[in-house]
């Protein structure tokens, strides 16, 4: 009966879902445990109310929001806000063709409608177009969603009314405010969320003197950065001029100005041991130069993929539709497989042994886990792993071949595990799915204060011991038969 689907998912398979929905009557509190655990995990799906903001790792591994981009070349990407303007963005573009710069210029709407002669000379010298929201609105967080959208959707016109050919597939909200609510809007209009270096910050609409501006800049260059500079605005003068010194300098010492498309499209794949090389899932899409909508490949694959454990199934869609379909071997139920929803965020060849031929990495918080091959095809079809997905090296390969990057991978399954197991006993040092639904229980229960990471750490254990103080359990720090009842997680 265990089985929860992700809401308000349509890639779901629908004989899944009927199963789902006719288990589910039995047991209708293994199903709101599962409802808390999707809070937890998935924020984009709204069931609880006081849930803590997502931070910068969240979203960036799941690369719905850009603040830099690790790369080993000496490549950095120079942005302008709030323009155009139609005395300083001119003279800005100027000295970019002076040092064969491209950047990427963050426009309002409005400002772009009024100005359209200047987008369009940014356009033609190879700078890109992003989104910078119509009227240069902050989304604080009461900001309704109707703003956003309109807000977002109307500077979009007015950026395309200008008649340029490509417009940047990059939403920049005013004030770097962000939340999951913004990342989801952007996406209706193929926008994924770009912030800056923290490193990088200029605070040139302070009109901070030149010397500040150029040295924060040069002083904190690093290969990938993003740096936030306004071409409109007070500090716009003193922006142009420190850009006299910025850019002969840091061309001295190598770097080279690209555009936001081209430094994501360069994301440096992360380091394999040296039994294999590193995956070239993002190679074929690095030539800069080449089309914005393939450089974003790596955020928006056309694949998805679920992972079914009562078949030891799995299931690729490719936009939307069944695809490919492979048998595989999961975790035992010690160490069972992640439930959840995840993304895949590297791919290997010939990881390590064990692995078998290839690897492709998931972010689950808690620990490694990923889709791999293995060298015991007999195990196939049973569960045998650590918890990792493993499948035949002929099948892994496939995968490894078509799923970029990003590609998402639902794990379906109760976190507490199947339903004639009890669930485990849990103490500090344990990590999985459960641990993340003792975690949001007791933060919904006001025990809890810090992010539910699946980790069962020292926070983790004074939370429980006080929810069993009080609630006359003994006192021992250990998740077990009676904590659970206690918690109406079983009956
Ligand atoms: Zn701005």
């Amino acid at each position: 009966m265990q089985y929860f689907v992700r809401l308000g998912n349509d890639k779901v398979d629908p004989i899944l879902h009927k199963e789902a929905q006719m288990s589910m009557k039995s047991k209708l509190l293994c199903w709101l445990a599962g409802s808390v655990v999707l809070a937890c995990l998935f924020p984009s799906v709204v069931l609880a109310e006081g849930i803590k903001p997502k931070t910068r790792e969240f979203f960036e591994t799941r690369g719905e929001i850009v603040w830099e981009v690790p790369i080993e070349e000496k490549w950095i990407a120079l942005t302008f806000d709030d323009g155009p303007d139609p005395v300083y963005t001119p003279q800005i573009a100027a000295l970019l063709k002076q040092y064969g710069a491209r950047a990427t210029f963050f426009v309002t709407g409005d400002r772009a409608s009024r100005y359209p002669e200047t987008v369009r000379m940014l356009a033609e010298a190879g700078h890109e177009l992003g989104n910078h929201t119509f009227r240069h609105i902050y989304f604080r967080s009461g900001t309704s969603e109707r703003v956003i959208d309109e807000e977002i959707r109307k500077a979009k016109e007015a950026i395309e009314a200008t008649g340029i050919s490509v417009t940047a597939p990059w939403f920049r909200p005013p004030g770097g405010y962000y939340s999951e609510k913004i990342v989801e809007i952007a996406k209706r209009y193929g926008y994924t969320v770009v912030l800056w270096s923290w490193h990088q910050d200029t605070k040139d609409w302070r009109r901070p003197g030149v010397d500040r501006i150029a040295g924060k800049v040069l002083r904190n260059a690093r290969n990938g950065d993003i740096v936030l500079l306004h071409d409109h605005g007070d500090g716009a003068g003193q922006t142009t001029e420190a850009l006299k010194r910025i850019l002969p300098e840091l061309q001295a010492r190598g770097y080279r100005f690209v555009t936001v498309s081209e430094l994501v499209a360069k994301r440096k794949q992360p380091n394999a041991n040296e039994a294999g090389k590193p995956a070239s899932a993002t190679d074929a899409a690095a030539r800069p130069g080449k089309s914005l909508k393939r450089s974003n490949a790596a955020f928006h694959s056309p694949y998805s993929v679920v992972i079914d454990p009562l078949r030891n199934r799995l299931t690729v869609y490719r936009d939307g539709q069944k695809f490919k379909q492979y048998p595989i071997a999961l975790g035992k139920p010690e160490t069972p497989t992640p439930v959840g929803d995840w993304r895949i965020v590297n791919k290997y060849k010939n990881w390590g042994s064990g692995f078998g031929t290839r690897w492709l990495g998931l972010n689950v918080p808690w620990g490694t886990y990923g889709i791999h091959g293995t060298n015991r095809p007999h195990s196939i079809g049973r569960d045998a792993s650590h918890g990792c997905v493993r499948m035949l090296n002929a099948h892994v390969e496939e995968l490894y071949n078509y799923l970029p990057i990003g590609t998402s991978v639902t794990i379906l399954g109760h976190p507490l595990g199947e339903p004639h197991q009890s669930p485990r006993d849990l103490a500090k040092g344990d990590s999985g799915a459960d641990v993340m639904l003792i975690q949001s229980r007791l933060r919904s229960a006001g025990y809890f204060k810090g992010a539910c990471t699946g980790k069962f750490d020292a926070k983790t254990e004074y939370a429980l011991r006080k929810f069993e103080q009080d609630n006359g359990l003994p006192v021992d720090g250990v998740m077990n038969a009676h904590d659970y009842v206690a918690m109406g997680l079983v009956d």
